[in-house]
């Protein structure tokens, strides 16, 4: 076992870990500490098929790595085998445009874009304060969600709002999802290694949810704004609509601003159409027993997904490519189906038989589609630990 790579994602009340080997390639260890902040947090490995999980006593993001610390320590094998760590960071404003080793310089370049990020900026740069103290020596490396989305052209990332409001503040769209286009990007060019001098456009439907337009592998559009709210309807959040209803949900309702953007980005989405469930899985199973309100959000959800697909392909040369990935991309032959049916007009068209296969990487278009539609599940873990592994090498 040589040139493990422990890869950190601090969110703000969990902590997801994993440690890679054989050039990111191996999986040797993962594991998530939840309920970080609460008294009840626990701390899970996953190692060779066994689980096992810990209480941990102070529930924060520092006792949380200073357990997997002390878990590898006793396991000496993985720990000396620790070259690199990998932390993905969520925002990284207009200051980063790729992964950087981390230094003070970089901890304060975070901290600057915090505003924009006031839940997980924070605990990214505790995460990386108590790595740097408990692993001392091992390079440290932070990997943007925004960076990939650095190269769009200003016409795409300004919003029409005072330019003031931009010089001073930043105010501006940054996109999200950007390690998981990176990937696809790079795995579908494994592939078809003429993707990177094509069109390709890139659905990632989880929880949370985008689109990417990427043209001769470089990111022109995306649907995520200056935060994750903005573009398609996701799990729990509204997506892009007109903003005066803030105001007229704060007035209604007789709730502070904080409140009703509270209202757009925790119980709108599908979980606020079906009034059932946030979950894509759960509102599959509700529309199989006649549950019209499940199938209005599924159906609503593809619909703007398939939306935010046309509109992204305008930045695009031509469209020769459509990759779905993410939970929902991966796994719903539902909502792929859904969102093909509104893409014909572009030449788009799935084989039924190939769409209701699951969780393998697979091209599914018919026949008669001009474009090639794919399933690829996404690894941000892998881009993580790559680029870890690329910056300590150079
Ligand atoms: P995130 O990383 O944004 O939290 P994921 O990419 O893990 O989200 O995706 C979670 C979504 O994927 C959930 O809505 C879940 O129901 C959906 N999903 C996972 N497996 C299936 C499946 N077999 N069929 C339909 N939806 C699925």
């Amino acid at each position: 076992m040589s040139d493990s790579i422990l890869v950190i994602n601090c969110g703000s009340s969990s902590l997801k870990f994993a440690v890679l080997c054989d050039e990111g390639q191996s999986v040797l260890l993962e594991g998530i500490a939840d309920r970080l902040g609460y008294t009840n947090s626990t701390l899970t490995f996953k190692k060779d098929g066994n689980k096992e999980s810990i209480h941990l006593k102070e529930g924060t993001h520092k006792s949380a790595v200073a357990e997997i610390k002390k878990w590898l320590s006793d396991r000496p094998a993985i720990l000396d085998s620790l070259t690199g760590i990998g932390h993905r960071v969520v925002h990284g404003g207009e200051t980063f445009s790729q992964s950087v080793l981390i230094d003070q310089s970089v901890i304060d370049g975070i901290a600057e874009c915090a505003n924009f990020a006031p839940l997980h900026s924070p605990a990214h740069i505790i995460g990386m304060n108590v790595a740097i103290e408990l692993f001392p020596g091992i390079p440290q490396v932070a990997v943007f969600d925004t960076a990939f989305h650095q190269t769009l052209a200003a016409e795409q990332y300004l919003y029409p709002i005072p330019m003031a409001l931009y010089r001073q503040h930043h105010f501006r769209k940054y996109g999200f999802h950007g390690t998981s286009y990176r990937y696809i990007s790079r795995r579908l060019a494994e592939l078809e290694p003429n993707s990177l001098q094509q069109g390709v456009l890139v659905a990632h439907l989880g929880n949370g949810a985008s689109t990417c337009a990427i043209n001769k592998g470089q990111s022109t559009d995306t649907s995520m704004g200056i935060t994750p709210l903005e573009g398609l309807m996701m799990g729990t959040r509204c997506g892009s609509l007109d903003p005066s209803l803030l105001s007229f949900i704060a007035e209604a309702e007789g709730i502070s601003s904080a409140d009703a953007l509270d209202v757009l980005n925790k119980k709108s989405g599908l979980l606020g159409i079906s009034e059932l469930s946030n979950d894509c899985r759960t509102l599959e199973e509700a529309m199989a027993l006649g549950n019209e309100q499940a199938k209005l959000a599924l159906d609503m959800f593809a619909i703007r997904t398939a939306k935010y697909l046309v509109s992204a392909a305008t930045t695009l040369d031509s469209i020769d490519h459509l990759v779905f990935t993410g939970g929902i991309g991966e796994n719903s032959s539902y909502v792929r189906a859904a969102i093909c049916q509104q893409l014909k007009a572009f030449n788009i068209y799935i084989d039924g038989d190939k769409n209701s296969l699951r969780g393998a990487t697979m091209s599914i278009e018919s026949k008669q589609s001009h474009v090639k539609v794919w399933i690829i599940p996404t690894n941000e873990e892998l881009m993580i630990a790559l680029d870890t592994i690329h910056l300590i090498r150079q």
